[in-house]
């Protein structure tokens, strides 16, 4: 459920008309709703209540400091993967107690900006990682609060991008190596074991392959106790699917009585990682169609869309083939045609949607890409020097810019020309 509406054909954003918004700041811009954002993430905690647990959201899914602001105020953590994540975590107020640091490829700054902060955990992925990490915490004296991802090898059974949890996939330890290096971490001055993490997809949309990888973790944080190794936190990641199109992931409450049916008995904080669940419907990406034209082709004649927003803006449907559903923000009655909604980009990957049925329409008119809530802005770049665009959030009947469009000045911001010349004509 979210709050994007059509009312007599014309779509709102929680009390907002989306057309209204468009004329104040112009297109393409995202757009998301506060009441959407809070629901979810109340929807997804509320249902770990009863149990001892930590939901920190995943930075990289929306990473708009306002809207980690948000989640921090109702109670969220961070999951963040770089320096770069860390840094917008902090400056939205998210209480480095709350921090959880996940990803294959920390450096030595970003470690010691990390322990400087004072985070919860480190989600370590690898020996030489632990080895660095030690000899980080030792130059400041300090100890490092550890937790090592595994490799469950299971099988999520979603895209091939976006699973994680596998033996063939970059990430986590094979659960049969972890044993040695939790031992290893034993006898390190600076490191202080704390936990076990995994995080096996994401848009998952089955329970089953969770509860598989948490009875692989349940059995290995037995050996360990065995061992004499305490774990006080089991992070179960993320990966927790939406309805883009026709999928049906399991509700968060079904997902979390699964969860703690398995882990009755155990002691240790449940840490989760939410990201795309808990945002991926609470924005739309708003674009405005520049052109439509047709291709005869010998056999059929293709019917394009052309739209101010693109590949760089939502990169999804090219990276993944995904699909977003795109909806008229003012429905005017016309009858459907197949096309493909297509960007500005000098890519035939460039597309928003391939064979699409959508109302005709003309120069001027509004489009809504559903869904883009995750993975949507903070994948985006200035590919083909096309500033980034708005970033706009919906409280009720007020609005408010939470990032400005970028400017053909910033597009340039850092560059310099040697010499300091510019030479022309
Ligand atoms: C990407 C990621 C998440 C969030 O995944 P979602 O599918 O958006 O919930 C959580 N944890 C880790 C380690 C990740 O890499």
């Amino acid at each position: 459920m979210n709050h994007f509406v059509s009312t007599n054909g014309e779509l709102f954003c929680e009390q907002v008309s989306v057309a209204e918004i468009a004329r104040d700041v112009e297109t393409p811009f995202y757009l998301y709703s506060k009441a959407t954002l809070t629901r979810h993430f109340q929807a997804f905690d509320s249902a770990f209540a009863g149990i001892d647990h930590l939901t920190c959201f995943a930075v990289k899914a929306c990473s708009n400091i306002a809207i980690l602001n948000l989640f921090s105020g109702l109670g969220s953590g961070a999951d963040i993967v770089s320096g770069g994540e860390l840094y917008r975590a902090l400056t939205a107020g998210v209480d480095p107690q709350r921090i959880i640091y996940s990803g294959v490829g920390k450096t030595e700054q970003e470690l010691h900006y990390a322990l400087e902060a004072g985070i919860l955990l480190f989600n370590v992925e690898s020996s030489q990682e632990l080895e660095r990490l030690q000899q980080v915490a030792a130059a400041k004296g300090v100890k490092a609060p550890v937790s090592f991802r595994v490799n469950p090898d299971v099988d999520p059974q979603t895209h091939a991008y976006i699973s994680t949890g596998l033996a063939k996939n970059k990430f986590g330890i094979p659960i049969d190596e972890a044993l040695e290096l939790y031992e290893r971490a034993m006898g390190m001055e600076n490191i202080e074991v704390k936990g076990v993490s995994c995080h096996i997809g994401s848009q998952l949309t089955l329970i089953s392959p969770f509860i598989e990888s948490l009875r692989k973790v349940k059995i290995f944080v037995e050996r360990l106790t065995a061992k004499g190794i305490t774990i006080d936190f089991i992070d179960l990641g993320g990966g927790v699917g939406i309805t883009y199109d026709t999928e049906q992931p399991p509700h968060p409450r079904d997902y979390a009585e699964a969860i703690k049916q398995e882990l009755q008995g155990f002691k240790a904080t449940l840490i989760l990682e939410p990201g795309r669940v808990i945002v991926g419907n609470a924005a739309i990406l708003v674009t405005e169609v520049q052109y439509t034209k047709s291709n005869r082709g010998t056999e059929q004649v293709k019917k394009f869309v052309v739209v101010d927003a693109a590949m760089n803006d939502l990169t999804r449907p090219s990276l993944y083939g995904a699909y977003h559903a795109i909806v008229p923000v003012l429905e005017k009655g016309a009858e459907c045609e197949v096309v493909d909604i297509v960007g500005p980009i000098c890519e035939t990957g460039d597309f928003l949607a391939k064979d699409r049925e959508l109302p005709r329409v003309e120069q001027g008119d509004l489009l809504a890409v559903m869904s883009a809530g995750a993975y949507g802005f903070s994948m985006s770049s200035n590919y083909n020097s096309r500033p980034r665009v708005a970033e706009v959030l919906v409280d009720g009947s007020h609005y408010e810019i939470i990032r400005r469009r970028e400017t053909f000045e910033s597009l340039v911001q850092g560059e310099t020309i040697p010499g300091g010349v510019r030479h022309g004509h």
